[in-house]
């Protein structure tokens, strides 16, 4: 069962059983894909029809961030929890290490992808990564045949929002991939290159503080999240009268 999130609808899932469905799915013969949308992702949504039904459409929908975890509180659907999607990404390794099971990387700046590559490797003994493709290019035919020719189960796409989403739903099924998971700046933290925020920070919630004093840079962004906050109360207060 799904809830609705200001028109995005979520998967109500703890980690363990996302990263459960996750393996199901890359084991499965379609191919689909899972997003994690954080609230600038679902405040982009709100304003482009496409790109929201795209989200919806995906075969898993996880809340990455804390403010769609207090969005739902504000909406009366309260989700079991936050599903970070480098936690997904890390239960996923975890379990294709011990299958065998292959991945390529795809996004970041040329370079990160291999290293990132090099050290999940080490990190999982059994993982088969079998390619890896920098995030900067203009012209997608030559990608989707790198994927297609490396033949993997899963591909971690890392490519921002709202482009990596868009990538997986529009060339996804080309690949011939299994599974495909939209991740944004994964491969610059399993590259070594950005240091995610120490477990406390994440326990209290407070990881959005940690990144914002390590990369000032993202104050735009943020700045915008108490509007999300907002907008879920005034949707709330709209389906009251309702
Ligand atoms: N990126 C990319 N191609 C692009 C734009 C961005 O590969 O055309 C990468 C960028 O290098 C970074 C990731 O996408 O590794 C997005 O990171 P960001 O921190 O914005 O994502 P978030 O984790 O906030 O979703």
């Amino acid at each position: 069962m799904r809830k609705e999130i200001l028109g995005v609808s979520f998967d109500d899932l703890t980690l363990e059983e996302a990263v459960a469905a996750g393996e199901r799915l890359a084991a499965g013969p379609a191919f689909s894909y899972v997003v994690t949308p954080n609230p600038e992702i679902v405040t982009m949504a709100r304003q482009a029809e496409d790109y929201q039904r795209v989200l919806n459409q995906a075969a898993l929908v996880l809340p990455d961030g804390i403010g769609v975890i207090h969005a739902a509180k504000i909406l009366g659907t309260p989700l079991q929890g936050r599903v970070p999607g480098i936690d997904f990404a890390s239960g996923l390794m975890t379990r294709m290490a011990q299958t065998g099971s292959r991945l390529f990387l795809l996004g970041a700046k040329p370079g990160v992808a291999e290293e990132a590559g090099r050290r999940l490797t080490e990190q999982y003994p059994g993982l088969c990564l079998c390619g890896t493709h920098h995030g900067y290019f203009t012209d997608s035919a030559p990608v989707v045949d790198a994927i297609r020719a490396a033949s993997p189960d899963v591909v971690f796409v890392c490519l921002g929002a709202p482009k990596q989403e868009l990538w997986m739903a529009r060339y996804g099924p080309e690949t011939g991939a299994h599974l495909m998971a939209g991740l944004g700046g994964v491969l610059d933290v399993y590259a070594g290159n950005v240091k995610r925020a120490p477990e406390v920070w994440q326990k209290m919630g407070m990881e959005w503080c940690y990144r914002l004093l390590h990369q000032p840079s993202r104050f735009g962004r943020m700045a915008k999240l108490p509007l999300f906050l907002v907008a879920a109360a005034r949707e709330k207060g709209k389906r009251g009268r309702g």
